[in-house]
């Protein structure tokens, strides 16, 4: 009678958010660890969305929005869309949400029930198949190695898909791994998913952070009908700082857009009042942070990709997106949890294990903290590799 439902009984928890909690405790009772686990960039939120949320608060903007958002917002957001994409979305069909995680969250259930079977290339960010399974659908795994960049081909995508599939997922710049899929690689993906007619959920909260001159082409740019099964996912927590937030958005074909809209007026209502003025700020004013913090990411990603690869047992893809990275472990003998864990114990050094992606054979590494952690946390990591 009391137990909770089959639907969330066989949920595991966030293990990149437990990783994080456990760096911090250990920092808390004064041990020197180093975290390489943040999924967060380590910049502040600039001043003039700090102001233009202060402001708001300050003037009583304290009430209820309509539940998708504020009008100016989800103007604003489609604003961004044919601004920087080229894509044509009228405000109806934007939805704003509590977080990047929270748009995954209404598109897999949007669109996902029971019997259906959603398509997840592995590396994956973890969220994706629970959510899947809290759909009462299947996740169905695609899995790659960093001997194709971790990415999944046409043919793989092809040979995956069954009558029940509904849904394909692809994230790139990726979490965890930060490989950028090419236009013509997304394009020829996206080609599978319309002649199967599937939906696609693009999640593209990474886009502006790219290296290396790398490109970042949404699938829903390639025509009406790749615009009209794809529902994008984004956010403003990793190009405005902003995971704190709570801010996400959705833009989506028409259908799917009112389901979310209902989904969210009975479960969160808006997000925060003010938190969406913060959000037009950061749409609507100047982007100069970006440049600066991409020149940041960029020096230590060059040097953390350098050192890793010199680390013997290590073998690292160059990523050009996001602010991971992926590196292989395989030749120490160790898989993932046993790895990080003893990393843990041993260098008090914190990284995620890529069995949490769905790749045991693989950490993860953030590295969007500061130089000196980085160059600190990577000498322990190779004293701890060495020691093997
Ligand atoms: C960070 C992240 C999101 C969104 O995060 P929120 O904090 O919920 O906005 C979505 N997808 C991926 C892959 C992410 O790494």
């Amino acid at each position: 009678m009391n137990s909770v439902s089959d639907r969330v009984a066989a949920l595991s928890p966030s293990l990149t958010l437990a990783i994080d909690a456990q760096a911090k405790r250990m920092k808390a009772e004064g041990q020197d660890v180093v975290g390489f686990g943040a999924g967060e960039p380590d910049f502040d939120t600039p001043q003039h969305i700090k102001d233009a949320a202060a402001a708001a608060l300050a003037a009583g903007f304290t009430k209820y929005t309509p539940s998708s958002g504020l009008p100016e917002l989800r103007q604003a957001v489609a604003d961004k869309f044919k601004r920087e994409n080229g894509l044509e979305y009228k405000p109806s069909q934007i939805i704003v949400s509590c977080g990047g995680k929270h748009s995954c969250f209404n598109t897999i259930m949007a669109t996902c029930q029971r019997g259906d079977e959603v398509l997840i290339p592995a590396p994956y960010w973890l969220s994706y198949p629970e959510m899947a399974k809290l759909a009462e659908a299947t996740p169905v795994i695609l899995e790659t190695t960093d001997e194709t960049e971790f990415k999944v081909t046409p043919d793989q995508l092809r040979a995956a898909i069954t009558p029940r599939t509904k849904l394909f997922i692809l994230n790139s710049p990726s979490n965890p791994t930060g490989s950028v899929y090419t236009p013509d690689e997304v394009k020829a993906l996206g080609a599978v998913c319309v002649e199967h007619n599937l939906w696609i959920m693009s999640d593209d909260i990474y886009e502006r952070l790219l290296y290396d001159g790398a490109e970042h082409r949404n699938m829903a740019t390639f025509g009406p009908e790749y615009q009209a099964r794809t529902i994008i996912v984004h956010g403003l927590a990793k190009a405005w700082s902003m995971t704190g937030w709570r801010l996400g958005f959705c833009a989506a074909p028409e259908p799917v857009a009112k389901a979310m809209d209902a989904m969210q007026s009975h479960s969160t209502s808006n997000p925060t009042s003010f938190a969406q003025k913060g959000g037009i700020a950061a749409l609507t004013g100047p982007m100069d942070h970006l440049p600066l913090w991409l020149a940041e990411f960029d020096k230590r990603r060059l040097f953390a990709w350098e050192k890793l690869n010199a680390i013997p047992g290590l073998a690292c893809c160059k990523a050009q997106g996001a602010f991971y990275l992926f590196p292989n472990i395989s030749a120490t003998g160790l898989k993932s949890t046993d790895f990080c864990a003893r990393l843990l114990e041993k260098e008090k050094v914190a990284a995620v294990p890529g069995i949490a992606f769905g790749a045991d054979d693989y950490i993860r590494l953030s590295y969007a903290t500061g130089m000196a952690t980085i160059e600190k946390g990577l000498e322990r990591l190779e004293r701890f590799v060495r020691s093997l």
